[in-house]
């Protein structure tokens, strides 16, 4: 396991039964509230993505974690930022796509114009549980005739299944640091 790996694991703080007991919450905050950390993080994220052969047109950031990470990678990379927003939040024309959770349903949309067909689209994320989420992104994006590199998140929650599902799907996934 790398430096890299132990050091943003050490900054990530875990809070039990919440938001409903038995969820153990993992919490990013820490890692962006300490600069020194926080571009550790984002430097794990712009390395990779700064390699020709990962060419990213576009950073998409999912709601609403997706956002503080998905904007400074983009920013860095030299690209633009889309949102995907829950239902409700975006102003102009849009695509949506409705997923299951644990109880009920959610819906995210995503603006028509933000993509092009053919852009390369990096899909990011605070961390994958049952991957639903970025699931959903990846249909939206590709709603638009965009094509998803790769998604990325700092946390892999690998026991529920989420990551092994969106590569079964055949979605690359590149994640820092997992809790088993
Ligand atoms: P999922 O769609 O199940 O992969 O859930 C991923 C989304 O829910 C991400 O946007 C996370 O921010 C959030 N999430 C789910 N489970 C947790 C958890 N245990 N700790 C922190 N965030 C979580």
């Amino acid at each position: 396991m790398s430096s890299t790996t132990d050091f943003l694991r050490a900054h990530i703080r875990t809070v039990p039964d919440w938001p409903a007991p038995g969820v153990q919450f993992r919490d990013i905050t820490p890692l962006l509230q300490d600069p020194a950390v926080f571009r550790v993080l984002i430097d794990a994220f712009v390395q990779r993505y700064r390699e020709a052969a990962m060419r990213v047109d576009v950073v998409a950031g999912l709601d609403a974690r997706g956002f503080i990470l998905g904007s400074v990678v983009a920013y860095q990379l030299g690209v633009g930022f889309v949102p995907i927003r829950k239902k409700g939040k975006l102003p102009f024309t849009t695509v949506e796509e409705t997923y299951e959770l644990e109880y009920g349903s959610a819906t995210v949309e995503l603006h028509t114009d933000a993509v092009k067909g053919g852009d390369r689209v990096l899909l990011m994320d605070d961390l994958i549980a049952t991957g639903g989420t970025m699931m959903a992104g990846k249909k939206l994006l590709e709603k638009l005739g965009a094509h998803v590199t790769e998604g990325a998140a700092i946390v892999d929650l690998p026991e529920l299944g989420g990551s092994a599902r969106l590569r079964a799907s055949g979605m690359p996934l590149f994640t820092l640091l997992d809790f088993a």
